[in-house]
């Protein structure tokens, strides 16, 4: 099974990621991870990715797709989340091609959707300890005491990404990018668009649903 999961910052879908590692065995693909490792590693595509990198540039397709298929051919007795790609219409089409020439293909695509007042709100009000990274939230999580922590006294406080302008630049951002790449699983068919503001618990018995998983 290879499943897509599609969600702006704060949509959930790194939390359902992980009850699907942890309850059915999935791996994971995220190009960061997969970008990080080649680096480290000094592969080829490692090499050439850098290259782009330390001048500042996106890394082309042709590496990424590169990457992806050195990963899906490792993992290829495993169900793989895909979380960060394709990010666009041409990494959709060579990943259906490179999966085609394996007999096999993208089984979901899972777009997490958002209501960006309810999302806006929530990332806004989160405020995280300095010290021991502990998160909180003004209105559904606040400390004893204003700006300190329960745990270890440090000082709590709103990290810069979650301030309103940040937030709200950063789903404008990531519905321009990604809208597109949604359409394209729209026509295919594959998507299943599932409301990411419920309950965690609710939001991964319906995944769980769309993918005729039973148990
Ligand atoms: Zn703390």
């Amino acid at each position: 099974m290879k499943i897509i999961f599609i969600g702006a910052p704060g949509s959930g879908k790194g939390t359902q990621s992980r009850e699907f590692i942890d309850k059915y065995g999935y791996v994971q693909l995220s190009t960061g991870d997969l970008l990080r490792g080649a680096i480290i590693q000094g592969s080829d595509l490692g090499i050439l990715a850098k290259n782009f990198m330390d001048q500042g540039k996106l890394v082309p397709d042709e590496i990424m797709i590169g990457l992806v298929k050195n990963y899906l051919t490792s993992q290829s007795e495993k169900s793989v989340i895909l979380d960060g790609f394709p990010r666009t219409i041409a990494q959709a089409e060579s990943l259906d091609l490179m999966l085609k020439s394996n007999a096999d293909q993208i089984d979901k695509v899972i777009y997490f959707k958002i209501n960006p007042q309810i999302l806006v709100e929530r990332l806004t009000g989160r405020r995280t300890c300095t010290n021991c990274s502990e998160i909180y939230h003004i209105k559904t999580k606040p400390g004893k005491a204003s700006g300190v922590c329960d745990k270890c006294g440090g000082q709590v406080v709103q990290r810069p990404d979650d301030k309103e302008d940040v937030i709200v630049e950063r789903l404008a951002q990531f519905e321009k990018n990604t809208g597109p790449t949604i359409e394209y699983y729209r026509t295919k068919k594959t998507l299943f668009e599932i409301d990411g503001m419920q309950r965690p618990s609710i939001v991964f018995e319906e995944i769980k649903k769309s993918l005729g998983l039973l148990i």
